[in-house]
């Protein structure tokens, strides 16, 4: 029996490459359900190719209930959540709560929401296991172990393409300059946050809720080769790293099978001398403002996380608009946070208007 997939995004950098995996893999899962936002036309050279049971287009006739449809489906045992920002949100939840595997690229919806997301997971019996490549690399380090023998994360960042920049250039780096990822080639948002290093921080507040660790055994460090993926540190001071050359391709694998590995030949094979000098640095603060403030923002907790990610999604929009600077997107983070947070995160009614507000005060903050 194969095991059924859907994949919430599929036209984009995740989803084509989890088709890219799933064509090597096809005697052990099948694709059921596709969506995409409005590239029609990949989605459908998509559903030609795979013979889906379900194709649904966000920006067409279906709109937004199709990622909750695709998701909750009795022939998907896992969804690929795939989808870029907030708008991934409604279908973790509803998967979750259908009791699926949900192979979580889209980060951003756990930042917004982790306690439902994790309350979903525990009241309908579905899973969560990370795409993210840190995440997916702590998770390794960590299958079979109990959880309190956990001490400890230190998750890399590869610092991006500003890593050795001086904060006064940095503030008004072009579009085109913030597109230019040293190790990954991934979407245009998460490019961005890369960038500022809000992924950063965003993968910090993922880590907390994915691992159920305090923020300060959350820790980051710049590593431009991005080789190392991260560190796990356990109690008795021991400490494992998982390692393998930059694709997205083995943590989708993995995301798919845990806690089995399966066969597959994908992935170019790892060669400690080709790898060659492994380094690693201190995150600058004064190039990275946006990620003290992600940090802050997760320590805070209640709806500041969700109020981070709104106000950060807005910001990287207007930013890839030409319509703001690069230095704008942390001042208008920084705004947006210093407004009061609710505490209550308990439910998507909270969560969505946190959002909804933060929105409004990100534009206002950036345009003026
Ligand atoms: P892309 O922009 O490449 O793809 C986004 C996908 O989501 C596309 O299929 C797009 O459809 C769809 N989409 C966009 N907006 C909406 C919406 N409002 N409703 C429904 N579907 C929508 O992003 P990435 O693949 O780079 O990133 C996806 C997620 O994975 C992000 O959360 C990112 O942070 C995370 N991630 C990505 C990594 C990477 O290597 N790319 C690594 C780790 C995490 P359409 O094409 O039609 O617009
Ligand atoms: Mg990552």
């Amino acid at each position: 029996m194969t095991c059924g997939v859907a994949i919430l995004g599929s036209t984009g950098s995740i989803g084509t490459s989890t088709l890219q995996v799933l064509r090597r893999q096809r005697e052990r899962f099948r694709v059921v359900a596709l969506t995409a936002h409005s590239n029609a036309e990949l989605l459908e050279d998509q559903a030609a190719e795979w013979r889906p049971a379900y194709v649904g287009l966000v920006n067409s006739g279906k709109g937004a209930d199709c990622l909750v449809e695709a998701a909750t489906r009795a022939d998907v045992q896992i969804v690929v959540n795939a989808v870029v920002g907030a708008a991934g949100l409604e279908a973790t939840l509803a998967a979750l709560r259908a009791g699926k595997r949900v192979a979580l690229a889209n980060k951003e919806a756990l930042v917004m929401a982790g306690e439902l997301v994790s309350e979903a997971a525990r009241a309908g019996g579905g899973e969560i296991v990370p795409v993210d490549s840190e995440h997916s690399a702590v998770l390794q380090c960590i299958t079979g172990r109990r959880p309190g023998e956990l001490a400890r994360l230190i998750l890399t960042a590869s610092g991006g393409p500003f890593r050795t920049w001086t904060p006064e250039r940095l503030a008004g780096a072009t579009v085109a300059e913030a597109l230019q990822h040293p190790t990954w080639k991934m979407g245009k948002k998460i490019t961005v946050d890369s960038a500022t290093l809000v992924n950063k921080a965003l993968e910090v507040i993922e880590a907390h809720f994915l691992f159920g660790l305090p923020y300060a055994a959350v820790q980051v460090v710049v590593h431009p080769q991005s080789v190392v993926h991260a560190f796990v540190e356990f109690v008795d001071g021991s400490v494992l790293a998982q390692i393998g050359f930059p694709t997205m391709e083995l943590p989708i694998l993995y995301a798919l099978t845990h806690p089995e590995r399966v066969p597959d030949g994908g992935a170019r094979r790892f060669d400690p001398v080709e790898a060659g000098a492994l380094t690693f640095e201190p995150v600058r603060p004064e190039l990275y403002p946006a990620y003290a403030l992600g940090r802050a923002a997760g320590e805070q907790g209640g709806t500041a996380p969700a109020a981070f990610n709104a106000a950060n999604e807005v910001a990287v929009q207007l930013f890839l608009e030409g319509r703001i600077r690069f230095g704008k997107i942390a001042e208008t983070i920084e705004r947006v946070l210093a407004a009061q947070w609710p505490p209550s995160a308990q439910s998507l009614e909270d969560v969505l208007a946190a959002d909804a507000v933060a929105r409004r005060l990100a534009r206002e903050a950036a345009c003026s």
